[in-house]
């Protein structure tokens, strides 16, 4: 395998500590990026939406084309697209992450949480292997 794939928010402060987390954890040179501001707020809240059908598009690229078998799914502290408290963003997150494991049932689908100094947290695992 040499892509995983991350649906990450677009605050440039969470890239770099997820992609190397990431190309660490799964032994991968590459991870392709899916971004939003506050993806989780976006597939917790209408599973139905254009917003959440073009994240699962993009990822369907991943997964497909790059034979992906990792979906890391992204919540963090702080995140100006989802002002919400951390409790409903971890909410979010795990509803994200069935969201995304429904639709690529083939996948490991992950949840991570990264905190106010940008440490990486493994919250969720759904599928895969
Ligand atoms: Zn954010």
């Amino acid at each position: 395998m040499h892509f995983v794939t991350t649906v990450n928010c677009m605050d440039g402060r969470v890239q770099l500590p997820v992609i190397n987390y990431l190309r660490e954890r799964f032994d991968v040179p590459y991870v392709d990026s899916v971004t939003e501001a506050g993806p989780v707020r976006v597939l917790a809240e209408n599973a139905e939406s254009p917003e959440t059908a073009s994240i699962l598009r993009r990822v369907g690229v991943s997964v497909g084309q790059h034979d992906s078998k990792v979906v890391a799914v992204i919540a963090h502290a702080d995140c100006a697209g989802n002002s919400v408290d951390d409790a409903t963003q971890r909410d979010q997150l795990r509803t994200s992450v069935a969201l995304i494991a429904a639709n690529y049932p083939g996948t490991r689908v992950l949840g991570l949480w990264l905190d106010a100094e940008w440490a990486v947290s493994e919250l969720l695992h759904a599928g895969g292997e």
